[in-house]
């Protein structure tokens, strides 16, 4: 008997973002390969007799390649056992979950995504950023920073107005990142903001503007970077989960969501 992979999106960081599917894996997971992102709450749910690995990287630690990611992956599952590879936000933005379907589909290994909130999402309801807007903006574009410093950085050659910028990754040169947004003709007094640890109980928003975003502080990571005239309807006050202090505790039977059958497909 084969096991199954699941690839499981955990949300940008607040626990009850966790949709019910992934709650229930991480209750009958037996391995759970995670990412650095996941926070311990979050890997609470999951049953104590689970193997826990971590894969991710911290601060210039080295994190598990890609390839032996793989090679786990299939490995557990050839044993039979049920596999939750549990990444940060969505697995399939910028969690490099493509080549692990390929290593899967090639390994004949059966395999499900389970999506989780991005944090680009999460990002805009905790801070109140409409990413669209009727009169602000018509499209939103999300982008990687890591290699916007370079001039082949991926990113499209011109940004029109009306769109909404999320740039994930987006490192601390704040004055490369701002000089590339306007060399695609993004407006250098569009309103900008960093959002740090976003849907965390210590999440931070710093707004400013593109010709002034060269200042900013370094805020602890992770961070997202959203440009538009959008940001201008962001919250002012920077209270937090607002959910937790007024509604009462999750009841236990929905943490220990039922384990129900496997829907046959
Ligand atoms: N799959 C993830 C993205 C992984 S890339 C998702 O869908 O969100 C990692 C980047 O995501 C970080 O560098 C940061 O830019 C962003 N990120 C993840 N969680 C975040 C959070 N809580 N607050 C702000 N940015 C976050």
């Amino acid at each position: 008997m084969t096991g199954k992979v699941y690839l499981v999106g955990a949300g940008p960081g607040d626990p009850e973002l966790l949709t019910l599917k992934a709650l229930r894996l991480l209750h009958h997971a037996d391995v759970v390969l995670h990412d650095e992102l996941v926070g311990g709450e979050i890997l609470g749910f999951i049953r104590s007799t689970a193997k826990l690995h971590n894969v991710g990287k911290r601060n210039g630690n080295r994190s598990t390649p890609q390839a032996e990611i793989h090679t786990l992956l299939v490995q557990y599952a050839r044993m039979g056992l049920q596999v939750v590879r549990l990444k940060g936000g969505d697995p399939l933005v910028f969690g490099r979950a493509g080549e692990e379907i390929e290593a899967l589909r090639a390994a004949g290994i059966e395999f499900e995504i389970i999506p989780g909130v991005t944090s680009a999402l999460g990002a805009a309801a905790s801070t109140q950023i409409p990413l669209t807007h009727r009169e602000l903006a018509s499209s939103f574009i999300v982008l990687t920073g890591h290699r916007s410093s370079t001039p082949d950085s991926g990113w499209p050659a011109s940004i029109l107005p009306g769109t909404t910028v999320v740039v994930y990754m987006p490192g601390y040169d704040y004055a490369a990142t701002s000089a590339q947004l306007e060399a695609r003709g993004v407006n250098p007094a569009t309103p900008c903001a960093i959002i740090s640890r976003a849907t965390w109980n210590d999440q931070r928003i710093y707004r400013t503007t593109l010709q002034d975003l060269s200042s900013a502080p370094q805020l602890p990571s992770p961070t997202l970077l959203v440009v538009g005239e959008v940001v201008g309807l962001a919250k002012r006050t920077s209270q937090r989960r607002e959910t937790e202090s007024r509604l009462p505790a999750i009841p236990d039977a929905v943490l220990h969501y039922p384990q129900g059958q496997e829907r046959s497909e």
